[in-house]
């Protein structure tokens, strides 16, 4: 696995609970990543060969601004680079995103990536989204724009919110997306979804972590647990092939995992990634596949409390 980066999704709690989540995020998911898990990660992402930088997610990171804190310190100390994917909920002006900015900037944080559209909200989250742009720029960070829209829509139709050079893209139909921006969409058989359109699974250059140790390859399925070994023995010993969920993806795509696995469903999906996310949501009361797909959260299922978790 040639990794360059690792993803720390350090909880799924969001303040939002947007309908194109891929993760299910909300303000009911339990918990966090703990300090010390945080910081074990870190020092075995930096023992990598190839890794070159860490990113702080979630759910929304901010929730625990001290592990950010101190997450991106340890980052800058290892010599790698850092990120925070964010909503900006706190910015509430612009010197309260200064304010919240400013000690991240001094401990070394490298970029800053905002979501703001539409379907995150056109009222205060956009605002705030907005706030939070201006303050990076005042202080001088990297900042990019995420931004979605629904693809219901004839046209990107948020295109008309970013600013120039920002740039909307077609939610895609994982996580609560596969449940709330369906209906109403043009599906196709699933014969016709033969590979992944998106993600590289057999050489995937990023991997997230989430607070249970989970390793995604793409958001629910799951290439082992970095509580049970470690991220190094993880990443030398990948072997998608043999996996049976990654291995018929990357050999047919949705259409090879279905048949692969036997599942009997409504054949008729949106796209890839629809056929992908609801055939895994149907393997995921199997004992057999607990290892490979999973938690419960990310298909809308009651989650478990992250085992060292704050509250
Ligand atoms: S899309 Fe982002 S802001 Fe919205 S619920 Fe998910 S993590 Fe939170
Ligand atoms: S097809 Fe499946 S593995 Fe590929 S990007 Fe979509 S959800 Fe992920």
């Amino acid at each position: 696995m040639p990794l360059r980066s690792v993803h720390i999704v350090l909880t799924y709690r969001c303040t939002y609970e947007c309908s194109h989540c891929f993760l299910h995020c909300g303000p009911n998911q339990p918990g966090s990543m703990s300090m010390m898990e945080m910081e074990g990660l870190i020092d075995q992402a930096a023992s990598i060969d190839g890794v070159e930088r860490v990113y702080f997610e979630g759910g929304e990171p901010m929730l625990y601004y001290p592990l950010v804190e101190r997450g991106v310190r340890q980052v800058g100390e290892l010599g790698l680079s850092s990120g925070i994917v964010t909503c900006g909920y706190y910015a509430t002006t612009v010197p309260d995103g200064e304010m919240w900015l400013r000690p991240l900037k001094e401990l070394g944080l490298s970029s800053l990536d905002v979501s703001i559209d539409g379907l995150h909200g056109t009222g205060d989250a956009m605002t705030h989204g907005r706030n939070l742009v201006d303050a990076a720029n005042i202080l001088g960070l990297d900042v990019n724009v995420i931004s979605v829209c629904d693809p219901r829509e004839d046209e990107c139709k948020d295109a008309s919110l970013p600013r120039p050079g920002e740039e909307a893209s077609p939610a895609m139909l994982r996580g609560r997306a596969a449940h709330e921006l369906v209906e109403g969409l043009e599906v196709h058989h699933l014969g016709q979804f033969t590979e992944c359109p998106h993600e590289e699974l057999e050489r995937p250059t990023r991997i997230h972590v989430d607070p249970y140790g989970n390793v995604h390859i793409c958001q629910g399925i799951l290439a082992g647990n970095v509580w049970d070994s470690s991220l190094p023995q993880l990443v030398k010993g990948y072997d998608p092939h043999a996996h049976p969920v990654l291995g018929p993806l990357i050999e047919g795509g949705p259409e090879a995992l279905a048949k692969a696995q036997g599942i009997d469903t409504d054949p008729q999906y949106a796209s890839e990634c629809h056929a992908c996310y609801e055939i895994r949501k149907g393997l995921l009361r199997e004992t057999r596949m607990r290892r490979f797909i999973g938690p419960n959260q990310v298909y809308g299922e009651e989650p478990e409390p992250p085992p060292n978790s704050y509250v």
